[in-house]
């Protein structure tokens, strides 16, 4: 291949996006990398190579869609900003295993995806640095898809990359904790300053890296409600998960009285805080409430 520049420059950047007199989108969460390093470092924590295919949401102007391209099978990326689509034509020229997806990735048929592009793919990998305002739906979306991903390395903001990664008894632990650890082991790969973005962002950043767990933590009997419960263990964080579980489930002396038995069968104290439970506790307080056949009441407004 010739040898050409690095898109993740700030004069190559500037140039990009003064010749398509583009203006990043904020309400698209467009903040570009213009630090190639910072790029690299990405794309090593995804440990991929000419065997992976790796998705990315946001390629923006394809300056990490570049860096994947240079070690993966392919990419396949998945923007949603029109404006964006003749750039990436036109930067990510030189690369043949490149593939953009024009859609929301918010509103991709995953399952179509998946027969789609990934029927013969080995080893699938996500790479991206995240539009800010959707990183939650994105990888709750990716993580409860079957699409057969083997890890995640993804940019988000660092509070909320502390938030993923949290363990109980922390600040930071809840119920996203919860609902990321129940499939991937969750690290804070590095922190990235504000300086490597243009714009930049208000936050400081993180990089994630969650890798599938080789085996289930914790097998529970209703998937459903033992999310539902998570969340609920944290609906009002000061308050004991009894407090909790009551506004869940109700006050009346029966409910009462099955939810203390739930609790004694999984040998948790009433008083404690949901922040203090870990995920196997969560797995056995669903297991027995599924055992005493409690019902929620209206979960909607959570
Ligand atoms: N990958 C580029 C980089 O690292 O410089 C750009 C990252 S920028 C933080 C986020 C990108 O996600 C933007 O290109 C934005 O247009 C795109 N985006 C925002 N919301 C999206 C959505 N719902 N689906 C797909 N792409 C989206």
């Amino acid at each position: 291949m010739e040898e050409h520049k690095d898109i993740a420059t700030p004069a190559r950047t500037k140039a990009i996006l003064d010749k398509y007199r583009l203006a990043a989108k904020k309400s698209l969460g467009q903040n570009f990398i213009v630090d190639t390093n910072i790029l690299e470092k990405i794309v090593d924590a995804g440990d991929i190579d000419d065997r992976t295919t790796v998705i990315e949401v946001g390629p923006g102007i394809g300056a990490l869609t570049e860096q994947i391209a240079k070690k993966a099978k392919e990419v396949i990326a998945f923007e949603i900003d029109d404006r964006l689509l003749p750039v990436l034509k036109d930067t990510l020229s030189p690369y043949e295993n490149i593939k953009i997806i024009h859609q929301d990735i918010l509103k991709a048929d995953l399952k179509a995806f998946e027969e789609t592009y990934l029927m013969d793919a080995e080893k699938v990998v996500v790479i991206a640095n995240l539009p800010y305002y959707v990183t939650t739906p994105i990888i709750l979306n990716f993580l409860e898809s079957t699409l057969p991903i083997d890890s995640l390395v993804l940019m988000m903001q660092k509070e909320v990359a502390n938030r993923l990664s949290a363990v109980p008894g922390t600040k930071a632990y809840g119920s996203l904790s919860i609902a990321v650890q129940y499939y991937m082991d969750a690290e804070v790969a590095f922190i990235v300053p504000k300086t490597v973005f243009t714009p930049q962002p208000n936050v400081e950043s993180a990089v994630i890296k969650l890798t599938r767990k080789k085996e289930a933590e914790v097998i529970v009997k209703d998937e459903a409600v033992f999310f539902k419960v998570a969340r609920s263990a944290f609906v009002q964080r000061r308050k004991t998960l009894w407090n909790n579980l009551q506004v869940a489930y109700g006050k009346e002396p029966e409910i009462r009285e099955k939810l203390q038995a739930a609790l004694d069968q999984s040998e948790i104290d009433p008083k404690r805080r949901g922040e203090t439970l870990s995920l196997k506790e969560f797995g056995k307080l669903s297991d027995a409430l599924v055992e005493q056949e409690l019902q929620m009441i209206d979960i909607q407004s959570r």
